[in-house]
């Protein structure tokens, strides 16, 4: 079998607590119906553009940011719950390693995943690792590129 077709898993100790704005967030995210919208949240230049990117499309009328640990980390909370019922998620991953897509198209109940990958979009700084070697506004320029391009790509093949 290749070693891309195998899958493994990790374990996570189980915790009683919840966040309080987060189950407050997820609550009214579940009770308007808002598309989740996530990003891979990676700690180079790469996630840090998938992630300034998620914010900006989070910020369209019936979307919304969500919160990748407690999704994966707090099942019982209603930020986990939102996103897993969701109709819709939008996942902008920072490069093709895809971390955090390949994490949730194996999530249950997960119907309808539009994966993004950054990079593909705007194309630079492959070289550099350190968020603050590109300067902010090319970070952010960078961003609104990504968040156009996602935009256009969910207006063009809306799924509900
Ligand atoms: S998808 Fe790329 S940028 Fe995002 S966490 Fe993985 S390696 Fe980092």
């Amino acid at each position: 079998m290749n070693q891309s077709d195998q899958k493994f898993s990790i374990e996570v100790e189980n915790t009683n607590k919840t966040c309080p704005i987060g189950e407050t967030i997820g609550q009214r995210n579940i009770h308007e119906k808002r598309v989740p919208v996530l990003s891979c949240e990676g700690a180079c230049i790469r996630g840090e553009i998938a992630r300034l990117a998620a914010n900006i499309v989070a910020k369209e009328k019936g979307f919304a940011r969500a919160c990748h640990g407690e999704l994966f980390s707090v099942p019982h909370s209603a930020m986990a719950e939102w996103v897993k019922q969701a109709e819709q998620v939008v996942l902008i991953d920072g490069c093709s390693l895809r971390c955090h897509g390949r994490v949730l198209q194996n999530l249950q109940g997960q119907k309808e995943l539009a994966q993004f990958n950054a990079l593909s979009v705007y194309k630079k700084y492959a070289d550099v690792f350190d968020i603050d070697e590109v300067p902010e506004e090319e970070r952010r320029q960078a961003a609104q590129q990504v968040a156009d391009t996602v935009l256009a790509a969910l207006k063009k093949a809306p799924t509900n």
